[in-house]
């Protein structure tokens, strides 16, 4: 038995806590205890055993054991301290975010079991306006067989109208129907195109153990139903597998698609699960039932017991990247998981991030391409439309809102990306050159003409529209620019019988709205879709044969060093909507610098020589992958204060091998009113970097920094501004 353990707290507390361990309790590393802590009791982690403790401080004696077995398994308490080292963030906080919340607060794991219904003998009259009792009732007696509760919330009716109708004795429990075995229902798969064959048997080729491969299979070339094959092959019936994707409700189809094959098994994972859901999935995998899990970024956490391989799908996303607390990657860390786990981890993309593909020419990867369409069309045509001298209107061209035309003249669809949502992103007033800015921000506020309001992207200031400038009163006070809305608008005028279809995060707010979209596109009736980033992201609209792109030209004088990757991303993704089925695509790209090489190499190479390009242009630059970066954020309510900080922190940095730039005011300086520097550190070495953040954050937490000057630390940053 132990005699002294030391625990993590879901504390941003650089250090662990030592405690005694009461005569017959045993316990593991991963379990969660009770311990008195000041006043208070907590919920910790136990991370080490026995390890010698502090001399001369008394020790208090561990409250007692939240459950008999570590909610952590020793493997998933490994990924996460290698994590909290890496990402050099607190190693309690890092534990804790393994955990569903119901555990962090100390809650049981015992969830209650879900009650199902069916309707009972009784004719206890229903009061006269109790109409949704009466609905739900009615609803109960349609159904074949018992109903759980969940299926009756999904069905839009509440608790307190169950309970209602169970106290009046007009529905009664149930035992559950048979629950359905994990094998899923016998349709047949389509066969492997041989393209897909080939693909798949290189995939399976690995080497035992630890093998990372990464898939670049160009859009609409069948990526899914490759990693559904894999899995098919690799799973044994009791094994888990993870597959990550960056936003699970935008891709309904995907989890439907895995559920015709896997069944039951699947079960997924994403922020908008309530804490009941969350529990029961997160008990799943500890118990190590064999499911196949499709996640989000915070699914590579979870605690498996039995996890035998890893799929990362769009796998270049930036949303795999945590952008505040725990700052950690999801798909790197899916392959740090997968080699201790010592099994096959698959990244697959049509455009992958630079890191990937310069692992996979480093030979640390599996380079396996697919570059063929699943379907018949050939990928789409390219092609560039310079509007530098041209009219537009509501940003389209004449020739992009004449091949929309021609395009639903054939009874087919066509697709519009603009990269802003709202109607404008600029008020401004022709008279005095006004332009109206958020209050709080460096910022200017974008004008939503839905709702008359004008927003800021930024923070959540927003104000009413005026009709004059709130400087000098002039009525020449217009928006300036293009956002969704205003696109929307233009074409609901130029084809007025045609439905337009707007997909933004404003038009997607309510849950199930993504879904209704998609399901009216996918009907097939010629319409348009305008839109923003979220339609470039993995989905299959078969009747999409024109993508026009209201303006390519944001990315391209950016001085994030990320920009170019990422503008040639989301224009291949956003492209790789078009032509996905028989039909063949055409990409009208607008711009005013159609000359530019980089928007011309997208025309006329495929994305891997793009990539072989711009990763020439990191090594020259020694950008990452070629050094290793990190950023030193501050934040305060003066500039001076967060430079100051930083000022102060550099001669700790200052290594040899280490190269610090700054410290500079963020490219945003003033958000939500705090002002933001940063102070940016590069190294060839990993381990030296690691070495240096290490001692700056602890000479950080010596330190008594006033209440509002705030610091963080960003390592392998998405965004450098
Ligand atoms: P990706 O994710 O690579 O862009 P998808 O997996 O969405 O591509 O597949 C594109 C389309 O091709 C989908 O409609 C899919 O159902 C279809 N598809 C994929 N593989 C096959 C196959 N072997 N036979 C027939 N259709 C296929
Ligand atoms: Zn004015
Ligand atoms: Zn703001």
């Amino acid at each position: 038995m132990p005699k002294t353990v030391r625990i993590a707290l879901n504390r941003p507390l650089r250090r662990l806590f030592d405690y005694t361990v009461p005569e017959g309790l045993a316990l593991t590393r991963g379990q969660r205890v009770q311990i008195p802590f000041g006043r208070q009791q907590l919920t910790g982690l136990v991370v080490e055993i026995d390890s010698p403790p502090p001399e001369g401080i008394p020790l208090k004696p561990v409250t007692g054991a939240l459950e008999s077995w570590p909610a952590l398994p020793p493997e998933t308490v490994d990924l996460l301290t290698w994590a909290s080292t890496y990402y050099q963030h607190p190693l309690g906080e890092c534990l804790f975010t393994a955990l569903p919340p119901a555990l962090r607060k100390g809650r049981s794991t015992e969830v209650a079991r879900e009650r199902f219904w069916i309707p009972a003998r009784s004719d206890e009259p229903l009061p006269a306006n109790a109409h949704r009792q009466r609905a739900l009732l009615e609803w109960v007696s349609e159904q074949p067989a018992p109903v759980s509760e969940r299926a009756i919330r999904d069905a839009g009716f509440t608790l307190a109208q169950i309970k209602a109708l169970a106290d009046k004795g007009r529905i009664s429990h149930a035992v559950p129907a048979t629950e359905s075995t994990t094998e899923a229902s016998p349709v047949a798969p389509p066969r492997l195109t041989p393209a897909q064959q080939q693909a798949a048997e290189q995939l399976q080729q690995g080497r035992t153990g630890f093998d990372a491969c990464l898939l670049y299979g160009i859009t609409g070339s069948g990526k899914t139903e490759l990693y559904l094959h894999y899995l098919k092959h690799q799973l044994q019936p009791t094994d888990q597998a993870l597959v990550l994707v960056p936003e699970i409700n935008l891709t309904p189809q995907t989890v439907a698609r895995f559920r015709h094959y896997f069944g039951d098994r699947v079960v997924v994972w994403h922020s908008a699960l309530n804490d009941g859901d969350r529990l029961a999935t997160w008990l799943k995998i500890r118990n190590g039932e064999p499911v196949v899990l499709i996640g989000t970024r915070s699914a590579v956490l979870l605690p498996f017991a039995k996890l035998k391989t890893i799929i990362v799908d769009e796998e270049h996303d930036t949303s795999y990247k945590q952008g505040e607390g725990f700052r950690y990657s999801g798909r790197d860390l899916a392959v740090y998981r997968a080699h201790l786990n010592e099994c096959p981890v698959i990244l697959g993309s049509a455009t992958p991030s630079l890191e990937s593909y310069n692992n996979a020419l480093q030979g640390k990867y599996r380079l396996v391409k697919l570059e063929q369409r699943a379907k018949e069309a050939s990928p789409p045509t390219l092609k560039l439309l310079d509007i530098r001298s041209r009219p537009l209107e509501g940003g389209l061209s004449r020739p992009a809102l004449q091949a929309i035309r021609e395009t639903l003249e054939r009874g087919e669809q066509a697709l519009v990306f603009v990269n802003r949502r709202g109607f404008a992103p600029i008020m401004m007033c022709f008279d005095c050159g006004h332009i109206v800015e958020c209050p709080r921000c460096d910022t200017r506020l974008t004008y939503h003409r839905r709702d008359r309001a004008m927003r800021c992207h930024h923070c959540d200031y927003q104000t009413a529209a005026t009709s004059h400038c709130p400087k000098c009163q002039s009525d020449a006070f217009k928006p300036v620019g293009q956002g969704t809305e205003r696109t929307e608008d233009v074409l609901s005028q130029s084809l007025p019988n045609i439905p337009i279809v707007r997909v933004d995060r404003d038009s997607t707010q309510r849950k199930g709205s993504i879904q209704a979209i998609l399901e009216r596109v996918n009907s097939g009736a010629p319409c348009v879709l305008v839109g923003t980033q979220m339609l470039a992201k993995g989905h299959d609209f078969p009747k999409v044969t024109l993508v026009v792109v209201v303006n390519a030209d944001g990315g391209l004088f950016s001085v994030d060093f990320r920009a170019p990757e990422q503008l040639i991303q989301t224009l291949l993704q956003v492209s790789g909507r078009a032509g996905r089925a028989e039909r063949p695509g055409t990409v009208l790209i607008q711009t005013c610098h159609s000359d530019h090489p980089l928007l011309k190499s997208l025309c006329n190479d495929h994305y891997l020589r793009i990539a072989d390009r711009l990763l020439g242009e990191r090594e020259a630059n020694r950008f990452p992958p070629f050094r290793h970066m990190a950023i030193f954020r501050a934040e305060a309510d003066t500039m001076e204060a967060s430079l100051g900080l930083l000022d102060s922190i550099k001669p700790l940095a200052q290594h040899p091998g280490i190269e610090t730039w700054g410290p500079l005011p963020a490219m945003i300086a003033r958000r939500a009113d705090r002002h933001r520097a940063q102070l940016i550190l590069l190294s060839e070495n990993r381990g030296r970097l690691n070495a240096t953040l290490s001692g700056v954050c602890q000479a950080l937490d010596q330190r008594k920094l006033p209440a509002r000057l705030r610091w963080m630390i960003d390592v392998d940053p998405q965004e450098t501004g």
